[in-house]
């Protein structure tokens, strides 16, 4: 089967790795007069990404630019040796993400401290990006796609402090990263409804920053969400309220449960609990695999929530 999605507006959707399950992280390549990849996932995803190319009759130098919507490493873990094999490229991404992409010692030494010995098999290698051919972006920025159409930066913290995300002008599609939370599109295409929460993974979660890039998604009024965790959502004001409305609940309600309690495994099971009660309070059917990924997703949604409350009780959470 072919493992690319091809979608309206001459959008490319390729599954990346890593990821812990098949199809959890999608990069996106949008092609035409100019050709742009938007995620690069580990140096793992290179060969899913040259074939798509390939797939679509281009060859790597006809890549134009390479985004990352910010360095978590499952977005731009493969971005220096993707840079390598498109020389024509340019990388986009938030002034604060660049230098850690040119000087990614930093990056190695906290993967290597997190996977242990399966950072070579999830990462290896994470190669510099040469400084000349990055350029920062924020808001207000543009890149021209050309005909006419052009994607649209917006700064968007909340999740991380290096975290853009791209408004397609021809689409109206939003390319969210992870700033508008997790989607589980297996749940849409089986059930035909839509189901997305917060992203609160380490260690960079603020609820008050996060509601902020949620108001500006909205304002932005996107007809489609592109997800990196994953795929493509429609209807997408709807799920950007819709998921706003976790915020209280991931900031608040789970702090207040981590003081009675302070357990990563105590608050991985509320938020589980609480997710499954709203899935079946909305009468939406999930699987088992379904309910493997939630879990996934809420140990590290915990472990961001708790390192949040670490920085408010140190007084150093804005
Ligand atoms: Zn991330």
């Amino acid at each position: 089967m072919n493992p690319y999605k091809s979608l309206e507006n001459h959008i490319v959707q390729l599954p990346l790795v890593p990821s812990h399950a098949k199809n959890r992280a999608a990069g996106y390549l949008i092609y035409g007069s100019r050709n742009v990849l938007i995620e690069t996932g580990a140096s793992q995803s290179n060969p899913v990404i040259l074939s798509a190319l390939n797939s679509l009759g281009l060859i790597p130098d006809q890549v134009d630019a390479i985004i990352v919507t910010h360095i978590h490493l499952d977005h731009a873990g493969g971005a220096g040796l993707l840079m390598q094999q498109c020389p024509n490229a340019t990388l986009l991404v938030h002034p604060n993400g660049k230098k850690h992409l040119c000087n990614p010692e930093r990056l190695i030494a906290g993967a290597k401290q997190v996977y242990g010995k399966d950072f070579e098999t999830l990462f290896d290698p994470i190669l510099p990006v040469p400084e000349e051919r990055v350029q920062t972006v924020s808001s207000g920025d543009t890149f021209d796609l050309g005909d006419g159409r052009e994607l649209q930066f917006h700064e968007t913290f909340g999740h991380a402090r290096h975290h853009i995300i791209a408004f397609d002008t021809e689409s109206r599609g939003l390319f969210s990263g992870d700033i508008a939370g997790v989607f589980h599109d297996r749940i849409q295409e089986r059930t035909g409804q839509s189901f997305c929460f917060p992203n609160s993974a380490p260690t960079q979660f603020d609820p008050v920053e996060m509601a902020a890039s949620f108001d500006l998604m909205i304002s932005l009024q996107p007809a489609s969400l592109f997800f990196t965790h994953y795929g493509k959502a429609e209807k997408a004001v709807d799920l950007l309220k819709a998921t706003r409305e976790w915020i209280p609940f991931f900031s608040e309600v789970c702090i207040s449960t981590y003081r009675n309690n302070p357990s990563l495994s105590f608050l991985t099971d509320y938020l589980q609990e609480n997710m499954l009660a709203y899935l079946e309070k909305e009468g939406i059917t999930i699987d088992e695999l379904d309910v493997q990924n939630l879990r996934f997703d809420n140990n590290l949604n915990a472990q961001g929530i708790i390192a949040y409350e670490q920085r408010l009780q140190k007084g150093s959470a804005r």
